[in-house]
């Protein structure tokens, strides 16, 4: 087990520059229903990489960390598939490590997500520990992209080993989530929204998902790519989008950047990659990644909605324009009144508190001068009652022809 204690505690996390290829795997798997070729398939990747023994040592606690953003049927592709989670904790096992399942959604309790997506049926038929993420600890972060101190989840630091189960999805502000941005769930719940407040750039919260990734390192990044979220409304309230595969590495930069590839996203316009990459905390460049399995060319996906960034443009504007002008050229969430039914679930998630009721009037608005543009009202809301309205810059490029992040 890793050394950890109190408060304060140190992380030693790594800061060698990147000065080899690193290693990706990519099988094919056609679908969830049976839960055999998906750990068969699961199986195949992990051999691809040396095998689950090169990850998992006999008696290792082994947190294995889907994406369980919310309570959603497996279906509807938001969270990590329950199929894929039995897969790793069959083979965590054979390597004699003792599996944990576990997450922190930002806005409800794991309790109220473990059983609609499937990880107690998961848990009790193959015989898995269940685990909220929920007991903060500050930990100093001493090579920190952005961050000095961070708080994680004490469940996550007091297990040997880490496996991130991702999911590939689009997101509406960071442009695509996979293995990175799925290790911010070790952020117990709504502390993530005090770090979305404080980090209201996505460049700047691209740094701090970096350091929460290296601050609790994840051994093997498997994600789950058979059925993905495509459109600017991930990661909640995209379309679900076949693509069939299954992907992994060690190095969840390289993942990252294989799965954007492969849906037509460019790398480099994800904040995580790009920065990850240039920060020496992975390898974000096709070129230096060896795709291990099949071949990038022959499992590209068609026709791929990607997310158009939410920022963009106005994000790189120096602080009194950045203000000024991301109102009028980026784009904006919107709360659609026939569709909301006043659950006030974004009104909670919403981190510098710019949703609000006016008196008299029986649905919810959005304070554009104090929205930062994180998504977490999209994110969070159970009814789909969350628009995106476009900004100028995306009309503009639209327009063009083209959009921010596309090939
Ligand atoms: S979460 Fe959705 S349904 Fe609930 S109040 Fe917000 S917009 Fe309306
Ligand atoms: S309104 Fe939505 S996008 Fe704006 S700050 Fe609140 S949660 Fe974030």
């Amino acid at each position: 087990m890793r050394a950890r204690g109190s408060g304060g505690i140190f992380c030693p996390m790594s800061s060698s520059r990147h000065d080899k290829q690193a290693e990706v795997a990519v099988v094919k798997c056609g679908d969830y229903s049976d839960v055999e070729d998906v750990y068969r398939s699961l199986k195949s990747l992990v051999s691809r990489l040396g095998g689950i023994q090169r990850f998992v040592k006999r008696g290792e606690r082994v947190l294995i960390k889907p994406n369980l953003l919310a309570g959603d049927h497996p279906d509807k592709a938001v969270t990590t598939h329950p199929s894929v989670v039995a897969g790793m904790v069959r083979l965590v096992k054979e390597a004699g490590g003792v599996p944990y399942i576990g997450d922190s959604p930002c806005i409800v309790k794991f309790e109220s997500v473990r059983g609609p997506t499937g990880m107690v049926e998961v848990a009790e038929k193959y015989g898995a520990t269940l685990v909220g993420l929920t007991s903060p600890v500050d930990i100093a972060v001493p090579n920190g992209v952005i961050m000095k101190r961070l708080i994680v989840a004490r469940e996550a630091l007091d297990a040997d080993v880490v496996i991130c189960l991702s999911k590939l999805k689009t997101h509406g502000y960071t442009a695509f989530t996979g293995a990175v941005k799925n290790m911010f769930g070790v952020v117990p719940g709504l502390l993530k929204s005090d770090y979305h407040l404080r980090m209201p750039r996505v460049d700047d919260f691209a740094k701090m998902l970096l350091d929460v990734y290296a601050a609790v390192p994840a051994r093997l990044h498997v994600m789950d790519a058979v059925w993905t979220m495509e459109g600017q409304k991930g990661p909640r309230a995209g379309r679900p989008k076949h693509v069939g595969l299954l992907i992994a590495g060690s190095d969840g930069i390289a993942v990252d950047a294989v799965a954007c590839a492969i849906v037509g996203i460019e790398p480099d316009s994800v904040p995580t990659t790009r920065i990850g990459h240039a920060e020496g905390k992975g390898v974000g460049k096709l070129q230096e990644i060896e795709v291990l399995g099949e071949s990038l060319e022959g499992v590209r996906a068609t026709d791929f909605e990607i997310a158009r960034k939410a920022v963009g443009f106005a994000d790189r504007l120096p602080p009194f324009l950045f203000q000024l002008l991301r109102n009028r050229l980026s784009n904006k969430p919107r709360i659609e009144p026939k569709t909301c039914r006043l659950c006030m679930t974004c009104f909670k998630a919403c981190p510098p508190q710019a949703i609000y009721c006016r008196e008299g009037k029986k649905r919810l608005f959005i304070d554009y001068s104090k929205c930062i543009r994180c998504y977490c009202c999209l994110e969070s809301c159970p009814h789909d009652a969350v628009e995106i309205k476009e900004g100028l810059f995306t009309k503009l490029r639209r327009r063009r022809g083209s959009s921010e992040g596309t090939k």
